[in-house]
């Protein structure tokens, strides 16, 4: 069956991992801009590191089918000094334009502080000038109830429509005040944190499947690119319907995403 990984990091993974991601019937991928796995000392390593997003990732994914698309932003862990933090989105301009930008992405709140707030206020007045699609990580464990309270907040505030907002990494404490607030969430399928294949289908057995969907975030930790394939046997196997599986896969992806025009997949 074929699905979309709407959040993945493939600057860590290899080519092996596009071969089998394709081979389960990936043929889109979407891409938000996040820490590296160590902190990048220049606003150039930012602007490299925009230029795999933009350039040699799609090229990469293309030789398997897969359509590449990413968002841009400089990520919460790294925006704790607000000084760089601004020079490093001073450079976004250059790069908002190429073919596969979605929005911004993903920002948010890792340790709810002040300084990421303001970051996070600036790149949210960034979306809202540009009219774009926002994509939200949120905080881990014990911060996560609250870091998202704010950052849905903050979105209000800014002035921003919540169902042009993707808010990330849902968990069962937090779906529910996120899809009452209008905006979408996503589920992220990590195989010792953050939702289990399993987990995932209790919360969309809970709270349906409208405005939600469901991604691996693979990246250079513990992760795995083949969770939402994994995901659509688990609903199988509780006799899940096609087009319901479908719908939280494939479908609702496309309806969130293809309101940017950058976005690209075959039906
Ligand atoms: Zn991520």
């Amino acid at each position: 069956m074929k699905y979309i990984d709407p959040h993945i990091h493939m600057v860590s993974r290899t080519t092996d991992d596009y071969m089998r991601m394709a081979q389960a019937g990936c043929v889109a991928i979407t891409e938000p801009a996040f820490w590296a796995g160590y902190d990048r000392c220049s606003v150039d390593g930012f602007r490299d590191y925009y230029r795999q997003l933009t350039e040699t990732e799609p090229a990469r994914a293309a030789q398997y089918g897969i359509h590449h698309h990413c968002w841009l932003c400089i990520n919460p862990k790294e925006a704790e000094d607000v000084g760089f933090a601004r020079e490093v989105m001073s450079c976004l301009p250059e790069f908002l334009d190429k073919s596969n930008v979605l929005g911004i992405g993903e920002i948010g709140l890792n340790k709810n502080s002040r300084n990421e707030m303001t970051i996070l206020e600036a790149h949210l007045e960034l979306a809202k000038s540009l009219d774009s699609l926002v994509l939200v990580h949120t905080p881990h464990l014990e911060d996560k109830l609250k870091g998202t309270q704010l950052i849905m907040d903050a979105v209000n505030n800014a002035g921003l429509q919540p169902d042009k907002v993707l808010i990330d990494h849902v968990e069962e404490h937090t779906v529910g005040e996120v899809l009452e607030r209008g905006f979408w969430a996503g589920m992220t399928l990590y195989p010792d944190s953050k939702c289990t294949p399993q987990r995932a289908v209790d919360i969309l057995e809970r709270w349906g499947t409208d405005r939600i969907w469901m991604n691996s975030a693979g990246d250079w930790g513990n992760s795995d690119p083949l969770a939402v394939p994994k995901a659509q046997v688990e609903m199988r196997l509780r006799r899940h319907p096609s087009a319901m599986i479908e719908k939280v896969t494939f479908d609702n992806p496309i309806t969130f995403l293809g309101r940017s025009p950058n976005f690209h997949v075959e039906c």
